[in-house]
């Protein structure tokens, strides 16, 4: 019997609540086996990063030869890149068809402040995209417009599908929809928007991250997109409620997986 696998390329948070720790951990929820090809180092708490350092691409290459020469990888999911050099890396295995049913989180500034990646890089990887999750944030800076709302939302989500991912879901638990959550998604399909209840916390480190392995898992496992990104809000919904009484640090907390 062979687990179904999936691969997390992404940096590490040394705190375990984002990046590639908050990835293993929520494949692992979800009955996945992952593998991990990092491209950064980051020394990071739940009060935010204080050090960053980008892996050489070579190594990047060589990690992502060794997982991809022997595992049957069903679905890759990208994260922090740190820089262009390691995006071009990545993004080069995409070209030649080895990152099957890619995600790509366009990670670029921690909700600390600290900034973890260029726009530059993230445009390399989402013409190979079969579903880019950026939050209002990071769908702004692709843009260059607002995403404030959810007409602004919708909007972004169609200018960047046309740029080359399939699929967009720009998250919403940043934009100030009420009590909801609001996501929308669009794709071959038209657009949709997401509501779930907004859980009321500051333990939100790693959510974006969180979110995106979850699609992945769940598109490794067959589901279409919109399964897909319904259950992993289903899931970062659930996380989040888990550890809203959690003391863990004296920042911002990361979720129960
Ligand atoms: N650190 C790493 C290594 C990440 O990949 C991410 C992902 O987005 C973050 C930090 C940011 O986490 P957050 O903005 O949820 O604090």
């Amino acid at each position: 019997m062979t687990p179904t696998t999936v691969l997390t390329v992404a940096g590490s948070d040394s705190g375990g609540g984002a990046g590639i720790q908050a990835d293993l951990k929520v494949f692992a929820a979800l009955g996945a086996y992952g593998t991990s090809v990092l491209t950064a180092v980051t020394a990071q708490n739940t009060r935010g990063v204080d050090a960053v350092l980008p892996l050489p691409p070579h190594l990047v290459t060589d990690q992502l030869d060794s997982v991809l020469s022997d595992f049957a990888v069903r679905a890759v999911k990208t994260g922090m890149l740190g820089t262009p050099a390691v995006a071009a890396a990545i993004a080069d295995a995409a070209a030649a068809g080895r990152l099957p049913q890619l995600v790509v989180d366009p990670v670029l500034v921690a909700t600390s402040g600290h900034r973890l990646g260029v726009v530059e890089a993230v445009e390399r990887l989402l013409p190979y995209a079969r579903v880019a999750t950026p939050n209002s944030a990071e769908a702004a800076a692709l843009t260059g417009t607002a995403v404030t709302d959810v007409a602004e939302m919708t909007a972004a989500a169609r200018a960047l599908a046309a740029g080359g991912p399939e699929w967009v879901i720009v998250t919403g638990g940043d934009v100030d929809a009420g009590a909801e959550a609001v996501d929308v998604l669009h794709g071959p399909q038209g657009t949709t928007v997401l509501r779930a209840p907004r859980v009321p916390t500051r333990h939100t480190h790693g959510t974006g991250c969180s979110f995106s392995a979850a699609v992945t898992v769940r598109l490794a496992l067959g589901d279409p997109v919109p399964a897909a990104v319904e259950a992993a809000k289903e899931y970062v919904t659930r996380a989040l409620t888990g550890a809203r009484d959690w003391e863990l640090g004296a920042g911002r907390g990361p979720m129960d997986h």
